[in-house]
């Protein structure tokens, strides 16, 4: 079967989650299955290797999920990219505008260095607030960015734009 017929069967959409208005897009029905989640740490893996990644890092917290198991499978290093003050070393921070308001996200600046290239993995691209920040934080660090690869990009908010500046060519791939 087609990989993304897969995917999208076990991703089940919540209406008025959070809030009222969204439809969340809940990915655990996806992690129970060990067909799908393996189809999709392989596929993770693939972009990863073709990519020429050295480090994948994982956005909190789906990132984490999914995020460990493909380095993992490639045989690369895994750096979590947390939500600011959970990071016990020395981190960079880079903040970020939501809808209301603002959040912060941290990396811990002795995990990636400058022969790095990195691919970050998230499940869901939305805005694409969080996934820009976490590429400035890689290039703060002096590492190279390798891609984004993620689960689902929710594409009426237009993330893709908004990451393009920050991925300075390098690839977003969504599954
Ligand atoms: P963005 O910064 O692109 O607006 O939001 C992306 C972040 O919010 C990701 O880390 C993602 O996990 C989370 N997110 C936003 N919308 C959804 C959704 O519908 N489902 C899930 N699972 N995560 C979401």
């Amino acid at each position: 079967r087609d990989l993304a017929t897969l995917l999208l069967s076990r991703i089940r959409d919540v209406a008025d989650y959070p809030e009222p208005g969204v439809m969340f897009k809940d990915i655990t029905p996806l992690l129970a299955d060990p067909e799908a989640f393996t189809a999709l740490t392989d596929a993770f893996a693939g972009i990863a290797e073709r990519t020429g990644a050295t480090k994948v890092v994982g956005l909190e917290a789906r990132g984490f999920i999914l995020g460990a198991p493909v380095a993992v499978r490639a045989g690369l290093g895994f750096v979590p990219v947390r939500k600011a003050g959970k990071l016990p070393g020395a981190t960079l921070s880079q903040a970020y505008d939501l809808e209301y308001g603002s959040a912060e996200i941290e990396v811990h600046a002795e995990d990636l260095c400058g022969d790095d290239r990195v691919l970050v993995v998230d499940d869901v691209l939305a805005t694409g607030g969080t996934a820009e920040a976490s590429l400035q934080l890689i290039h703060r660090a002096g590492a190279r960015v390798a891609g984004v690869a993620v689960l689902m990009e929710l594409s009426f908010l237009d993330g893709r734009a908004r990451l393009e500046a920050a991925l300075r060519g390098a690839p977003l791939e969504s599954l």
